[in-house]
Order: structure tokens, then C-alpha cells, then sequence
């Protein structure tokens, strides 16, 4: 266990839409690079990380579905879109000098990895960031629910999800300004309260493995490092 931070091995989660910045649309490496500062400091604190990187900033199966496209490929769309943000934030960490793997669910020989749990493990112990690609390989669900299942399957502390705003509220604090802010909830909350923190899938699936998940802004300077030290702001539902 690293010294300075609560946990050994994490996974981070953040949307597609997260490494957007103001563009309507795609990625802006400013911010894709940030990150990967954000995520290289984690790794300098001797924590083992792997990333799952959502694809709503290029496709969103529902969204192509709704234009009449048959929704199953509209969802392997938006996996092969979450692989382009994998090898996006890849170039950021290696150009930081964070060694990176990435490893899709959907096999693709001559871009990266196909994803095998076993080695997923062996790179993080090496040191090695491991980023998920192509969400959970299968049609009809989300990359929080990938995260949820890679983070169950990888052993991991804690799932961290970095998000717009300091934690969980009980709206959208940038639409409604009465919205009450969460320090700590318990998953059940989070389903029973019907929080959109993640979907229902991912925090069942974290409740079954006992995972904890917790919230905070990826957009806050340092914010990653200070939370795995176990300071700043979050909200943690265990
Ligand atoms: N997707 C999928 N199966 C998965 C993960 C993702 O079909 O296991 C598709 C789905 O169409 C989704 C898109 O990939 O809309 C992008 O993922 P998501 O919407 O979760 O990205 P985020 O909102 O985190 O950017």
C-alpha cells in the first residue's frame, strides 16, 4: 500500500464529454493533457491506476439510435469512439512518461491490446497505467458500468469518478442552485434517491463487490492526488 494515499489500486472513470472542454464536440488536448498530469501524480504516489474513458464526446449509441440507426451498431459506434479518447489520453500519458497499456474489449490486433485480465493486473503491478478501451465489449450498456466491472474484476479499492462537479447532489448544482450536496452515502441511497452519479447497473454492480465509489471534480486542479491522500472535496458512497 502506497504511503501516502488510502488506497492501493484504483480505477478512474471520467466521461467523454469531461475531456470536451468548451467544444461542442471531440477532444481538446489541453485538457486531455491535464488529466494525464492529474493521473500521472496519482501514479507518483505509488498507486496502481487503470482508466475507463467514456465516448460521449464522439457517439452515443441512444442518440444514434434515435436517428433510426439499428441500436446495437449504434452502440458499437459509440464503443469504437471510446477507444479514439483511450489513445488519445494513451499519447498524453506517454508524452508525460507514464507507462500505458491499452486494452480493448472489442479485439483490435493492430491498434492496442485485447483486454485479458490476467495481464491487465500483471501491467498496474509493473506500474503501468492500463486504460479500457471499447467499454464492456457488448451493446446496450455504458462505460460506468464498464468501470464498475473492470474495477471488480481488476481487485480495485475504490472507483473514482471524476466528474463536473465536487460530488454527488441531489440535482445538477449548475441548474439547480437548492440542490443539497452529499459527503457520504451508502449505494442503496444512491439507487433508492435515484442520483444520476452513475446508472444503476455500475452501483449494483459496485455494491455486490463492495467497491467504494468517490465523486469528485476532475476538473479541480490536483483534485485526483488530494482525494486519494484522502483530502478535498468528494462525496463517498460505501
Ligand atoms: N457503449 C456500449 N457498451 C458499453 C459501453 C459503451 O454500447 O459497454 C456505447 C454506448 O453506445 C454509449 C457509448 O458507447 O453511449 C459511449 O459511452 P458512454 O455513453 O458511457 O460515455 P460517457 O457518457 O461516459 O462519455
Amino acid at each position: 500500500m502506497p504511503t501516502n494515499a488510502r488506497y492501493g489500486r484504483v480505477l478512474l472513470k471520467i466521461s467523454g464529454e469531461a475531456l470536451m472542454g468548451n467544444r461542442e464536440y471531440g477532444l481538446d488536448p489541453e485538457i486531455v493533457d491535464r488529466v494525464a498530469g492529474e493521473v500521472k501524480s496519482v501514479v507518483g504516489m505509488g498507486v496502481q491506476v487503470c482508466l475507463v474513458i467514456g465516448g460521449g464526446n464522439i457517439f452515443r449509441g441512444v442518440s444514434g439510435a434515435a436517428t433510426g440507426m439499428e441500436r446495437a451498431t449504434a452502440d458499437y459506434m459509440g464503443m469504437l469512439a471510446t477507444v479514439i479518447n483511450a489513445l488519445a489520453m494513451q499519447s498524453a500519458l506517454e508524452r508525460r512518461g507514464v507507462q500505458t497499456r491499452v486494452q480493448s474489449a472489442i479485439p483490435m490486433a493492430s491498434v492496442c491490446e485485447p483486454y485479458i485480465r490476467r495481464r491487465a493486473v500483471r501491467h498496474m503491478e509493473k506500474g503501468r497505467v492500463v486504460i479500457f478501451g471499447a467499454g464492456t465489449g457488448n451493446p446496450f450498456f455504458t462505460t460506468d458500468t464498464a468501470a464498475a466491472l473492470r474495477a471488480s474484476e481488476m481487485g480495485c479499492d475504490a472507483l473514482l469518478k471524476g466528474t463536473k462537479v465536487d460530488g454527488v447532489y441531489s440535482a445538477d448544482p449548475n441548474k439547480d442552485p437548492s440542490a443539497q450536496r452529499f459527503e457520504s452515502l451508502t449505494h442503496l441511497e444512491v439507487l433508492a434517491k435515484d442520483l444520476q452519479v452513475m446508472d444503476a447497473s455500475a452501483i449494483s454492480l459496485a455494491r455486490e463487490n463492495k467497491i467504494p465509489i468517490l465523486v469528485f471534480s476532475i476538473h479541480t486542479a490536483g483534485a485526483f492526488a488530494e482525494v486519494m491522500a484522502g483530502r478535498g472535496k468528494f462525496t463517498i458512497i460505501t
